[in-house]
């Protein structure tokens, strides 16, 4: 089928978090949007993902990427409110914080280094010692080394948050096209005007990309070479009535995180080896078992729900791409967050709304631009919790 079949103002290609967070400030802001996702919303990293708002938690050092992090987690609260007086649905957001239980001498010292630059910083980050620890946290296994305690890192369960983006913007006149596939750009004189589905043609004056994992994919229709790949993180759902902590454990390699509905959320694994295959796998889960167990073992008697899987859209320097694509008119980039998108969803709204309304962005962009000069991270600087 061709010809015309959707004509909107902001076309959004990506129905997860991102997508769907961008969706509902363009909305918001009274901009005519459309959502174009080729599975069902929320079903791809989103869906995966532990729903940290780990905004100290998973920052190596200070900079723009960290500002980034705590100007999205302090929108949060808001958030919540805004979305569940127009969707009725909770994001679930818990506050009680996380600890991050060092593994051993050099990881305290790093730990001990982030406390005192998230400190000046004006961020709370308390040591803990291991008495202290055993006393707040009961069987924790691991504590030899201490624990950095971070009170305002939140989280969120994610299938909430999306459903409350999805279903206010929906509220607010989003269009929603679920099971189609973008397949190309319709291009008229160097500009995007939209794009092709196997359905028909969506027409419309800006178009954004955040697609995940697939963003590079699609931008290299247009011969953009970008630095966003899949990098596949495994995790799993345990069943539980009363988790037993409120907060989240964070440790190399694992975390645990209890969940408002009663399930305990173990995650995850970092497999960039794994391309685009977004399998579970049992012995990523197996060993994934085998650190919470020795980290918490009061965990190894609940019963298990369900494995997750996602694709991270990974980016080569660490940073997301945020704002439009120079050189080609109507196109803009949302994507690449790695880690931390969940996170980072309520800000990368705000700021591609501020920017196609016209307005300044709340948050310095140029570290984030499309056209930055990306340098790798080394092995020092990338978080390492592959399995
Ligand atoms: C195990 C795990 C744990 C994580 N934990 C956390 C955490 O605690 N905190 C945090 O902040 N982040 C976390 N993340 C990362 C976070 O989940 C991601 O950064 C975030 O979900 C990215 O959102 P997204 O919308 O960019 O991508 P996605 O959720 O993958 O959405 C992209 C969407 O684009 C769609 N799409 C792709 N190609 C096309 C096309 N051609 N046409 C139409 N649609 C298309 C896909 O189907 C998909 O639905 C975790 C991720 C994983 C896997």
């Amino acid at each position: 089928m061709t010809g015309t079949r959707y004509q909107t103002d902001a076309l959004i290609i990506g129905g997860g978090v991102i997508g769907c967070a961008i969706a509902y400030e363009l909305a918001k802001a009274g901009v005519k949007a459309l959502v174009l996702e080729k599975e069902t919303l929320g079903s791809q990293s989103t869906r995966a993902g532990a729903g940290m708002l780990g905004a100290q938690v998973e920052m190596m050092e200070p900079g723009p990427f960290f500002e980034l992090g705590i100007k999205s987690r302090a929108l949060f609260p808001n958030l919540q409110e805004e979305l569940r007086e127009l969707s009725g649905i909770d994001m679930e957001l818990q506050t009680p914080g996380i600890f991050r239980v060092a593994v051993d001498e050099a990881d305290r010292a790093a730990l001990l280094a982030r406390q005192s630059w998230q400190t000046a910083a004006g961020q709370r980050a308390v040591w803990f010692e291991d008495e202290e620890l055993r006393s707040e946290l009961g069987d924790l296994l691991t504590p030899k080394f201490g624990a950095l305690y971070l009170p305002d890192d939140h989280q969120v369960r994610n299938p909430q948050l999306l459903l409350a983006l999805a279903a206010s913007a929906k509220r607010l006149g989003v269009q929603f096209i679920e099971q189609t596939a973008m397949v190309g750009f319709l291009e008229e004189n160097g500009a995007v005007v939209g794009v092709k589905t196997i359905e028909g043609e969506v027409r419309a004056n800006r178009v954004i990309l955040a697609a995940g994992a697939w963003t590079g994919l699609i931008a290299n229709q247009l011969g953009l070479e970008l630095p966003i790949y899949p990098v596949r993180g495994q995790s799993f759902l345990l069943d539980s009535f009363a988790p037993p902590t409120p907060f989240t454990i964070y440790t190399h390699g694992c975390y645990i995180l209890p969940k408002r509905n009663g399930q305990v959320y173990v995650g995850a694994t970092e497999e960039p080896q794994a391309g685009f295959d977004r399998r579970p796998n049992l012995r990523s889960l197996a060993v994934l078992s085998t650190q919470a167990i020795n980290l918490f073992p009061s965990i190894g008697q609940l019963p298990f729900a369900a494995p997750l899987a996602g694709l991270r859209p990974g980016s080569r320097d660490g940073l997301p791409f945020l704002g439009p694509v120079p050189g080609i008119e109507g196109l803009y980039l949302a994507s690449g967050h790695f880690r931390n998108g969940v996170l980072l969803s309520a800000i990368t709204g705000r700021v591609i709304a501020e920017l196609l309304t016209g307005n300044a962005p709340s948050v310095d962009l140029t570290p984030f631009a499309v056209d930055r000069k990306v340098v790798p991270q080394t092995a020092d600087t990338t978080p390492t919790h592959s399995i």
